[in-house]
């Protein structure tokens, strides 16, 4: 499985329909401070389900629709769709290529597709569950997150590692039970 190209339409700076392409191995996406490089991996994340708009970096969810420039007026939706390759059939789906498609607009509605079929979001959740992409999966490190890694404690950084073994779910629920 492999991201095949990401279609942006209104979600943050990027106004206008923007398409990028990765192929197989590295791509590096340059620019200047506030170009927008992190606003294409926050579109990823938005897409697979993220639901905290703090961690996209926003206030709240509507931050993420373009609010306009000195030259366009602000749009009413933001919609990314992100087209991945499935021919290994890493993602449970009877699809050599599967795209998910989430949309908001600023009343605040949602829609959100998978293959251009309507859907919940909650099957976009789960149709990335266990594939390591997920929106609780490290397939995303931030910036912020490298920094916890190396400057951790070493306590900090070993349940760093325990959440991406997802041994730390199990974790908290034997505190849980053992407090109880
Ligand atoms: P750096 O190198 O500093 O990390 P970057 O290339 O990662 O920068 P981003 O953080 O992706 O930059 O982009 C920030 C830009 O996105 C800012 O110019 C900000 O005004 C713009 N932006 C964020 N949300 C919106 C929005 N809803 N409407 C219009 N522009 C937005
Ligand atoms: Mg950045």
């Amino acid at each position: 499985m492999f991201l095949k190209r990401l279609d942006t339409v209104g979600f943050k700076s990027f106004a206008d329909r923007v398409t990028v392409d990765f192929v197989p191995g590295v791509t590096a996406v340059v620019g200047p401070n506030g170009s927008g490089k992190s606003n294409i991996t926050d579109a990823v994340r938005w897409v697979l389900g993220e639901q905290s708009a703090k961690s996209l970096r926003g206030a709240k969810m509507e931050d993420i629709i373009f609010a306009g420039s000195d030259t366009r007026n602000g749009l009413n939706f933001a919609e990314v769709t992100l087209t991945l390759d499935n021919e290994d059939h890493a993602l449970p789906i009877d699809y050599q290529e599967v795209s998910v498609t989430r949309r908001v607009y600023r009343s605040g509605e949602s829609e959100f597709f998978i293959n251009k079929q309507t859907c919940r979001l909650k099957d976009i959740v789960e149709l990335f569950m266990d594939s390591g992409l997920g929106r609780e999966a490290f397939s995303i490190i931030s910036q912020g997150k490298v920094e916890e890694i190396l400057s951790s404690k070493a306590e900090e950084r070993r349940s760093i590692f325990e959440e991406a073994a997802g041994v730390l779910k199990y974790k908290q629920r034997k505190q849980k039970a053992e407090y109880k």
